[in-house]
């Protein structure tokens, strides 16, 4: 393992967050809401929340100078990537973190030898593609470095995990192909019967890998994530099945994303470098939290540019400073799904660095204001620091959906998604001169082939690594609404030790 002895003198930038320009201690991770020592990667990596429910974050952020991004020019994904992770896991050896990334990021996988390629869309605007790995959404970057630092850790450990989830669609896929053939470890996938589009349901049910479980839950959304609540609830059970989850505030997928802001400014910029801005359609905030992280660690990066649905709590909070939760009834069903969301689970976060890294205001916001009053509206001081850090926001319908995959289509020739088109509209309205517009694309088109016809009358094509997907045999059972059973069928097919 690499590590330097000479201890490197921190300091503190403008805003107040300690950065150091080299490794120097153990990286720690400390909760959001709480003043302890700090925990080693390995021991946050199958964690959720932190003890005190607050979210796990670095104490610092590693300084990537302009000489090293320079140096990274020549390094392909997977090595960029171990470059990037090995100045956040300093617990693994870095033998083995190397073989993991290079075992994650290949051609095979991932269908280019980029892996992220970067497309020119119209003037001024690039698409940084996300969507090529095994369920076309940009959850699989992640989600499959996941699978292969899971089966490690566990096999470090000698220990299983029955991983329960619930899911409306890509989180679920992204998870079960990420875990499929993983030793040690079991996936019970809860997904509201019959309501998942046929093409995510054709993904899921076609595993025929026996440590993937398909539950069918005669219900809505709501009734999966409620009886996970309820089974993860049983602190016994939990313990006994040892259960766990892998839902988009684990800390490793959020360091996962971090690796392809370095490398769409690497691809978007010359030797010379230059500032890029991105914008990153957001849902629960994880996606455009890792650009945040890039940022801090100093890529140049000008503006991170939230883009939201309809579903408007985050650009809400970037035009005024005050978060303010949704409820049930407040919450639209958009034809950009994976952004509907009623508050975003990453955003904690964030705040956490605007407010200074202090553990006792980011609790009182989210652990006292967010439960009693519904939110809550930053000091115009904190407001300040949003735009120091870069970020902005904007916001888009159905119709704009429609529009900017047609005008697109047009322009290019190229069929984009319904998440995807939402970022294109917000960032053609935050482009500037000499600056050029990095679009994450988070999804194929395929995926939401009837709004993408709907918008251009052309059917997108399915690609030939899922073709005739459709047809082949399923496995899945339905099952009534019931915690109890759910508990069952894990203690008669999980994992144990
Ligand atoms: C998950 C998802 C998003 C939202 O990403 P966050 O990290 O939750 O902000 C956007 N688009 C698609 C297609 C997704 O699957």
């Amino acid at each position: 393992m690499r590590r330097r002895v000479r201890r490197i003198p921190r300091r503190s930038n403008s805003l107040g967050v300690v950065t150091t320009s080299a490794t120097a201690d153990p990286v720690r991770y400390v909760s959001t809401r709480g003043r302890d020592a700090g925990r080693r990667f390995s021991e946050i990596l199958l964690e959720g929340l932190a003890p005190d429910g607050g979210l796990y974050m670095p104490t610092r952020y590693p300084r990537v100078d302009a000489a090293t991004l320079r140096a990274w020019r020549s390094l392909d994904y997977a090595d960029l990537a171990e470059a990037i992770l090995e100045r956040y896991i300093d617990d693994i050896p870095a033998g083995d973190l190397r073989d993991m990334v290079r075992r994650t990021y290949t051609a095979e996988v991932f269908g280019t030898r980029e892996i992220t390629p970067l497309t020119p869309l119209e003037p001024g605007i690039v698409l940084l593609e996300l969507s090529n790995g095994p369920t076309l959404a940009f959850k699989d970057m992640a989600m499959q470095l996941l699978g292969n630092l899971f089966e490690y850790e566990l096999g470090r450990r000698r220990e299983t995990l029955n991983i329960l989830g619930a899911t409306s669609g890509d989180t679920g896929s992204a998870a079960e192909y990420a875990m499929r053939g993983k030793a040690g470890i079991s996936v019970f996938m809860l997904s509201p019967d019959g309501r998942m589009s046929p093409f995510q349901q054709a993904q899921m049910f076609t595993l025929q890998d026996p440590n993937i479980h398909n539950l069918c839950v005669r219900g809505v959304f709501d009734d999966c994530q409620d009886i996970v609540k309820a089974v993860s609830g049983d602190l016994e059970f939990k313990r006994r099945m040892r259960i766990g989850t892998v839902n988009s505030i684990n800390w490793a997928r959020l360091l996962a994303q971090v690796v392809y802001y370095f490398a769409g400014w690497l691809r978007a910029t010359g030797e010379d470098g230059g500032e890029v801005s991105f914008t990153v359609p957001s849902g629960n905030f994880g996606n455009i939290c890792a650009g945040h992280v890039a940022r801090m660690m100093g890529l140049p990066i000008r503006r991170l540019v939230t883009a939201t649905n309809e579903n408007d709590v985050l650009d809400e909070f970037f035009r005024t400073g005050t978060y303010r939760v949704r409820g049930g009834a407040e919450t639209f069903e958009t034809s950009s799904p994976s952004m509907d969301i009623s508050k975003a689970s990453n955003f904690e976060r964030f705040v956490f660095d605007v407010v200074g890294r202090d553990p006792d205001r980011t609790r009182h916001l989210f652990a006292e204001a967010v439960p009693r009053d519904g939110g809550f509206t930053l000091t115009p001081g904190e407001f300040a620091r949003v735009a120091e850090f870069g970020f902005t926001s904007g916001r888009s319908t159905h119709a704009d959906r429609l529009a900017t995959i047609a005008s697109v289509h047009r322009a290019s020739g190229r069929l984009i998604d319904t998440h995807t088109a939402d970022g294109v509209h917000v960032a053609r309205s935050h482009t500037e001169p000499g600056v050029p517009m990095i679009v994450l694309e988070t999804a194929r088109a395929v995926k939401f082939a009837d709004v993408v016809r709907e918008a251009t009358g052309v059917t997108p094509p399915l690609p030939d690594a899922v073709a005739g997907i459709e047809s082949l045999p399923r496995r899945f059972e339905v099952i009534p609404a019931d915690a109890e059973l759910v508990k069952a069928r894990i203690a008669e097919d999980g994992t144990r030790a």
